[in-house]
């Protein structure tokens, strides 16, 4: 008789303990949701167009060119410049950033949007961006510090 009774209470416990779940795991569900409807309604950070999810995609295409832009003259500045020499730095970065532009002018489509170019710029850096890698590596490779490191690696 005891034993039943436990076992029935035990029973409405564990279906207590579920409900409550449920209603945590729903209350949960509409937490996220109104997050997301939030975060899709906010305006672009940069631009301010609204229902932009925080960055609208020129905006988020001009960041990235200027992202790999940055990369490119690092690599240049690493595989070129004295980087003692403020002069010779400035000078290099000056000259990877015409030369960037130079290229992103080039290649860009005729009559296009502003879509299209914002997409043509980023892959013209994003090509670039893989040809400075490959001249700083070859520039680093014949340094003679690594000359001095091979040798001492013998
Ligand atoms: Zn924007």
């Amino acid at each position: 008789m005891l034993r039943a009774e436990q076992q029935v209470i035990d029973r409405e416990r564990a279906e207590q303990r579920r409900a409550e779940a449920e209603v945590r795991r729903a209350e949960r569900k509409a937490r996220a949701e109104a997050a997301e409807a939030a975060r899709r309604v906010a305006p672009c950070e940069d631009c301010g167009a609204e229902h932009t999810g925080g960055l609208c995609g020129s905006c988020w295409a001009v960041r990235s060119i200027r992202t790999v832009v940055g990369e490119c003259v690092d690599l240049a500045l690493a595989g070129a410049a004295d980087l003692a020499d403020h002069r010779d730095v400035n000078a290099v970065a000056r000259r990877t950033e015409a030369e960037l532009r130079a290229a992103m002018a080039a290649a860009r489509p005729a009559a296009a949007s502003r879509e299209d170019v914002l997409g043509s710029d980023l892959e013209t850096v994003r090509d670039a961006l893989d040809t400075y890698r490959a001249d700083a590596l070859t520039r680093l490779a014949r340094s003679p510090l690594a000359d001095a490191e091979a040798v001492n690696a013998r």
